[in-house]
């Protein structure tokens, strides 16, 4: 068994791990990695699309494997400045980008590994999403070289042009099977049975801040079982699926496990912070206010959206959702079998596309909320906005009301800019803000209004401790010295792009 660590190892970048067991090979996650990403680029400073991989190799996003699509190489891309990988399979833990976000860029005949809300949850964020190659993980159209300068590539406009589709084995079977997720007929899509390509696997749903989350048990013949996490918690409602995770995990006798150490060595208050805890202190804010709230988090954070339709249930307010969300929810609804629709409007924003979108969802049976009829109203409506949605709030023609800002802080620490723009805007709306403060003059949180999608240390300790492995590897880790010392199993530290080898299975 050996184990290469190409990111999240020793620091909070994106997961992509590599394990060959006997004579097969397999990534766990292939994520776009969020360190390297903070240290060059920005909104509009990225990696240029007509390079193909060229532009993420040389900044060190990806690793120079032969494992990609041959369309994403230009001519300058050399052959030999890749080695040699088998990749079987690509096991996937969950839908947060820093997992999944370089999917797109894998030889299309690697197939997949996911739950049914993984998959669900990724279909309908390329579907509302930006697109382009590293999150092209159903099918794209094949690139080509430019003619009159082949270090160029073009995406061909002719009829002719070839598609290709991903094969996805998904881990259960989704509640409704719904033809319009085979898109264009190339993507394939079905249940697995534990076992690809000669690879033994078993998955098990986890407790994490987005549905689907799945750790893996993988092995060849009758070699020893690796553990892979993915993210995990045990502080939700679905806490006690990582509970059962772990014991499931236990029964196998591993040789290692992999396992997310994200929040070792960060500041806490003493205070774990429940999801429960979050539904009551939100419960009270909303309580507490007059006018109109703004519910802000996460948009892939349905446990959190499900708290809050709660919450405006509770304290007679109409919920109301961009028709952004009613994507997702429709493909989520697809599989938890949980529609939403009775108990959500969705918002008439102005904006042109907008205005035609919720038209649509109009004739097809869903509620919708005028902004007159919020500014009509203000104490019968709560609104899922953030950032991103503030103008929408210039059609309301009135001010006041409650902000709560339900979001984490450890991501929101990297864009203080707009975290600054975004309390600008609520004075400007008259909004008294919760969950985020400016104290003097320094902008900070307020406790109480969020919970980590991690473990906390002493329930990291539990699960290693259930488990039992012979070796632990801790990945997505920025204190992996500390992790080694508290860790009560013996722990083999990565580093990233050397193999660690854990002997023959
Ligand atoms: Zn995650």
């Amino acid at each position: 068994m050996r184990l290469t660590f190409y990111g999240g190892a020793g620091t909070i970048g994106g997961n992509k791990v590599h394990v060959e067991l006997g004579g097969r090979g397999a990534f766990l996650d292939f994520g776009e990695p969020f360190d390297i990403d903070a240290m060059y680029c920005s909104e509009y400073v990225r990696p240029r699309a007509g390079r193909g991989l060229r532009d993420f190799l040389r900044l060190g996003m990806l690793p120079p494997l032969d494992c990609y699509r041959p369309d994403l190489c230009p001519a300058d891309l050399l052959a030999s400045e890749l080695r040699a990988v088998r990749v079987d399979a690509l096991f996937l833990s969950h839908a947060h980008s820093d997992h999944y976000g370089h999917v797109g860029f894998l030889r299309h005949d690697i197939p997949i590994v996911a739950s049914p809300m993984t998959y669900a949850i990724l279909r309908a964020s390329s579907e509302i999403g930006r697109g382009g190659p590293p999150t092209e993980l159903f099918d794209h159209t094949v690139r080509e070289l430019k003619e009159d300068e082949p270090r160029v590539l073009v995406t061909p406009r002719t009829k002719g042009r070839q598609v290709h589709g991903r094969e996805w084995v998904l881990t259960g079977r989704a509640i409704e099977d719904a033809p319009e997720w085979r898109k264009g007929g190339s993507c394939m899509v079905h249940e697995g049975g534990g076992e690809l390509n000669d690879i033994e696997y078993r998955a098990y749903p986890v407790d994490h801040s987005v549905y689907g989350a799945t750790a893996f048990a993988l092995r060849e013949g009758e070699g020893e079982w690796l553990v892979y996490s993915g993210d995990l918690r045990m502080h939700g409602a679905n806490g006690g699926s990582t509970v059962m995770f772990a014991d499931e995990a236990r029964r196998l006798a591993p040789k290692a496990l992999i396992i997310e150490g994200t929040r070792l060595g960060r500041p806490s208050s003493g205070v774990e912070m429940t999801e429960e805890m979050v539904r009551g202190n939100c419960l009270a804010a909303v309580e507490e206010s007059e006018g109109l709230v703004i519910a802000d988090f996460s948009a892939n954070n349905f446990e959190r959206l499900d708290t809050f339709i709660d919450i405006a249930h509770r304290t007679g307010r109409r919920m109301v959702v961009t028709h952004r969300d009613v994507a997702f929810l429709e493909s989520v609804g697809r599989v938890d079998g949980n529609v939403r629709k009775d108990l959500l409007w969705v918002y008439r924003s102005l904006g042109r596309d907008d205005v035609e979108e919720v038209g649509r969802l109009g004739r097809e049976g869903w509620q919708v909320a005028d902004p007159d009829d919020i500014a009509n109203a203000p104490d019968e409506h709560m609104l899922c906005l953030s950032f991103w949605d503030m103008p929408k709030l210039l059609d309301l023609d009135r001010r006041g009301g409650t902000y709560i800002y339900s979001n984490s802080m450890a991501y929101d620490l990297r864009r203080t800019d707009d975290l600054q723009k975004l309390m600008n805007w609520t004075r400007l709306l008259g909004f008294e803000c919760r969950g985020l403060a400016v104290v003097d003059g320094t902008l900070g949180f307020e406790e109480g209004f969020h919970a980590s999608g991690h473990l906390a240390p002493e329930d990291l300790w539990r699960v290693i401790s259930t488990i039992s492995p012979e070796v632990v590897v801790p990945v997505h880790c920025a204190c992996p010295e500390l992790f080694a010392e508290l860790c009560p199993v013996p722990t083999v530290l990565p580093e990233k792009g050397r193999s660690i080898d854990l002997g023959s299975d």
